[in-house]
């Protein structure tokens, strides 16, 4: 029997982008099943809280059973061997992300050995988008409705014009 294929895509999501759906999309033809591990950061001020986050990325993929998510806060190592997955997936924009992913992938291998990160290349058209990016243009009244899918599109406008 051919073992199920897991891995974890950890990430922010402050909010999901369409650069991220790439990635997810790109990654489910290797995996069978992919958890988005949504990271709560003690030290940073979300734009959208958690269980917000958590609840836009659940109502996107609800209809995707290889889709998975999941709160998580300290170690990525720690919350992989608890679910006893080792394949971290991260997207790649530019060169200018190597450096620090790089740096993140090794990491983690030291921290646990088992550990691998395996990196995705985005959509050429996704390659300067980024969250904060998407916040600004949003915070900007500009025209988002490329860059994220609807719904989160609706919820930035939401929050910028009722708080
Ligand atoms: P983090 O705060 O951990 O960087 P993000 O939510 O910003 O979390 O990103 C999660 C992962 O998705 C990272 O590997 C990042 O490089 C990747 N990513 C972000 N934006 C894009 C994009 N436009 N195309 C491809 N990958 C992206």
């Amino acid at each position: 029997m051919n073992e199920i294929k897991r891995a974890i895509y950890p990430g922010s999501f402050d909010p999901i982008t369409n650069g991220h759906v790439d990635i997810i999309s790109r990654a489910k033809k290797v995996f069978d099943e992919i958890t988005i591990a949504v990271i709560q950061n003690p030290d940073k001020t979300p734009f959208f809280e958690l269980e917000h986050r958590l609840e836009l990325i659940k109502h996107l993929f609800k209809n995707d059973p290889h889709i998975k998510v999941e709160a998580f806060r300290g170690l990525l190592a720690d919350f992989a061997q608890k679910r006893n997955v080792y394949t971290i997936i991260r997207g790649l924009r530019a060169v200018s992300d190597f450096d620090f992913e790089f740096q993140m992938a090794l990491t983690n291998r030291h921290l646990n050995t088992k550990i691998d990160t395996v990196f995705f290349m985005t959509d050429e058209k996704y390659s300067y988008l980024s969250s904060s990016l998407v916040r600004q243009l949003a915070g900007l009244s500009a025209d988002i409705s490329s860059f994220v899918p609807p719904d989160i599109e609706r919820s930035l406008k939401d929050r910028i014009h009722h708080g």
